[in-house]
């Protein structure tokens, strides 16, 4: 037998692991500078790894409790009940039970261009339909409420992006909030992977008002736990009981949520890692030569000529960074930032080569 039908289906495409680059530009692992993925360049919060460690002779019991206790943490945190916090295996989980609660059999979805390619594949799993709507280089990919609705046309679910990703570009609360006001019928998802390194407020605060507006974040990235895939969703008072009968069961596993427990707490580690965030996005966009765009996340985007010889170029001096060609932008790579050392270095390395 076969598969069904995948035809419409996009394969994911990972940014390059700094092993499999290493090893082909002949460099020592530690002379690359890995800032393809907005992964934390401080590692882990150290907390993180003992809990992790601690909790090693366990694994052979499933998270009962503890999955309980992430989620009651991550609810305290937001002052929200623990129904609305939907926990997932990396926030790309927590996107699938969201599809998955909401989207009947050929639905339609209507995703950023450029933007996040799971948000189609996803949709796409879960029998939906994709259109698209564009966001203007020249309006510095503004993402405003008229923009999708010129797109809109009986979409079940508008995902948005603030920071955006590649861009950096943010949505205000009153754009959401005016987006989702004017679609009733849709939901608002709003993915705030990168949330914590921007001074704007979380979506979370309209969730108190409207029935569709989910908010999406993730410990993959400012906590450093991208291995381990823990992200969660927030959603409205109203679908309390429909985490139970779409997830897959422990859908985060017994090391993630000790370790999403412990990062949580450790909030030296994320002053360190906002910090260095926002001090190498400005020192990029001062000192790289090449166009850049405001951004809110732990990255820049630059437009550099021929994004994927670029890349390939940087890769060779030891700086993997993004090629945007597969987010539909071949002219640009993005950056994300590293230590500040590591910035330092790669802006001094990429200045060779773009
Ligand atoms: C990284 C990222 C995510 C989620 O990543 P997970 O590792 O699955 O938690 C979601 N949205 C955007 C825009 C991202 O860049």
């Amino acid at each position: 037998m076969n598969t069904r039908d995948l035809s419409a289906h996009t394969a994911y495409r990972a940014g390059r692991g700094v092993e499999e680059v290493a090893r082909e530009v002949g460099l020592d692992r530690s002379e690359l500078l890995e800032l393809g993925s907005n992964e934390n360049p401080h590692g882990p919060s150290p907390a993180a790894i003992d809990a992790i460690q601690a909790a090693a002779a366990n694994v052979h019991a499933y998270p009962k409790a503890v999955h309980a206790d992430l989620t009651a943490a991550i609810a305290d945190r937001w002052e929200l009940s623990p129904a609305q916090v939907w926990p997932g295996p990396g926030a790309d989980g927590a996107l699938d039970y969201l599809a998955r609660a909401v989207l009947a059999e050929g639905e339609r979805v209507l995703v950023p261009e450029p933007g996040f390619a799971y948000y189609e594949m996803s949709a796409r799993y879960h029998g939906g339909g994709v259109d698209r709507y564009g966001l203007d280089r020249e309006q510095e990919f503004a993402q405003s409420p008229d923009r999708v609705r010129a797109a809109h046309d009986g979409h079940r679910i508008v995902y948005v992006t603030s920071p955006h990703s590649p861009t950096g570009s943010e949505m205000s609360l009153s754009e959401i909030a005016d987006l989702a006001a004017s679609l009733p019928e849709t939901l608002v998802i709003a993915d705030e992977a990168y949330g914590e390194f921007t001074d704007r407020p979380s979506a979370r605060s309209l969730l108190d008002d409207h029935d569709n507006i989910a908010v999406v974040r993730t410990f993959s990235k400012v906590y450093g736990l991208a291995g381990l895939r823990v992200g969660y969703a927030m959603v409205p008072e109203s679908w309390a009981d429909a985490y139970d009968r779409i997830n897959t069961p422990f859908a985060v596993n017994r090391l993630a949520c000790r370790a999403g427990l412990a990062a949580l707490e450790d909030e030296e580690h994320l002053e360190r890692t906002v910090s260095s965030a926002r001090w190498g996005r400005e020192y990029i966009r001062e000192h790289l030569n090449a166009r850049t765009w405001p951004s809110g996340g732990n990255f820049v985007l630059a437009a550099v000529g021929d994004a994927t010889a670029v890349a390939e170029a940087a890769q060779r001096v030891g700086v993997i960074v993004r090629d945007c060609t597969s987010f539909g932008l071949p002219d640009c790579i993005r950056i994300s930032t590293g230590t500040r050392e590591g910035t330092l270095t790669a802006v001094e390395r990429l200045n060779e080569v773009v």
